[in-house]
């Protein structure tokens, strides 16, 4: 995400906008997007970026694209590519150069929703509990019911796994919304309930799809079937990305609320261009 390489120049009273943009969720069907974009390629990674908001419908120069899953299937992730694409100075969200402080912010909330983590009444989500975690009907319920048909024995320690999570990640939410409720909590906890709620659900659909066996493959010939759990495995990984991927929460929980030492980042106070990557491209 830091590491983007679109970029905004500034022209009078307009920036202009060229690059690309991977995986926006609904990006077909919305009316504006964020955009994190590099505007000063002289400045370390985290410092040369703005966020800045882009109209989507009827402005010239973008191409949104929606993309194919790792089923096959079509998804609402979206790819867009921004050619010459002119939007005023005052859709710059927060100062120039200073992004990455915005996309920090947004980062939070969306890592708090993923984990269940809102400010919201505590009373009202722990009612959802782990229907919320495993998205309608708990995986365990039904895997169990498999696992006495087939008297897997192994897989009966996966679910007696499942079933603990699925009662520990729900209060572990609840227990962050209320520390934060109540000031006690402040930063970046929604990314140990993300990254516990994420662990979690992979796993849920993982231990179905053991359970399930051959009933659970994704492909019949060319086909994609949508009615066994193998999609929705596939579909599992992308939470342990979005949002940030699990490295980065464990570096976020680590450094952040544990106050262990920073990771070493020999990039860090480095130009941006003059980093390996972008070496040699302006
Ligand atoms: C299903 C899905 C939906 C999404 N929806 C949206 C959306 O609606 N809007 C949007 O803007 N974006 C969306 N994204 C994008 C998502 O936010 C990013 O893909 C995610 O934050 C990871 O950033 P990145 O792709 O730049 O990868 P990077 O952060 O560059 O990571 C690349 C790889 O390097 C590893 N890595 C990076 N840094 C470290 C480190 N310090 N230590 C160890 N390993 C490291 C990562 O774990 C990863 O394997 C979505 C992604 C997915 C999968």
């Amino acid at each position: 995400m830091a590491a983007t390489m679109s970029r905004l120049t500034r022209d009078g009273v307009t920036y202009v906008l060229n690059g690309s943009k991977m995986w926006s969720s609904g990006a077909l069907d919305a009316d504006y997007g964020l955009c994190l974009c590099r505007s000063n390629w002289g400045l370390p990674k985290h410092r040369g970026l703005s966020m800045i908001a882009v109209p989507l419908k009827g402005t010239s120069g973008i191409t949104i694209v929606p993309t194919r899953g790792a089923s096959g299937l079509m998804s609402d992730h979206c790819e867009e590519f921004f050619d010459d694409v002119m939007l005023p100075a005052k859709n710059l969200i927060g100062a120039e150069n200073e992004g990455w402080a915005v996309a920090r912010t947004l980062l939070l909330h969306e890592r708090n929703t993923v984990g269940n983590v809102g400010y919201g009444r505590l009373v009202g989500r722990r009612e959802r509990g782990p229907k919320r975690v495993f998205g309608g009907e708990p995986a365990a319920a039904s895997a169990t019911a498999a696992i006495e048909r087939r008297r897997l024995d192994a897989v009966g320690t996966m679910v007696v796994d499942v079933y603990i999570q699925s009662v520990v990640v729900p209060l572990t939410s609840a227990r962050v919304m209320a520390g934060l409720y109540a000031g006690k909590y402040k930063g970046q906890w929604g990314s140990l309930t993300k990254l516990q709620a994420t662990v979690a659900a992979q796993a849920s659909v993982r231990t179905a799809m053991a359970a399930q066996g051959a009933d659970g493959v994704i492909w019949d010939g060319e086909e994609v079937r949508t009615d066994n759990v193998g999609t929705t495995w596939l579909e599992s990984r992308g939470g342990t990305i979005a949002g940030g991927t699990n490295e980065i929460q464990r570096n976020i929980i680590s450094e952040r609320l544990l106050e262990l030492p920073r990771e070493p980042a020999p990039d860090q106070h480095l130009p941006f261009d003059e980093t390996l990557r972008n070496s040699g491209r302006r």
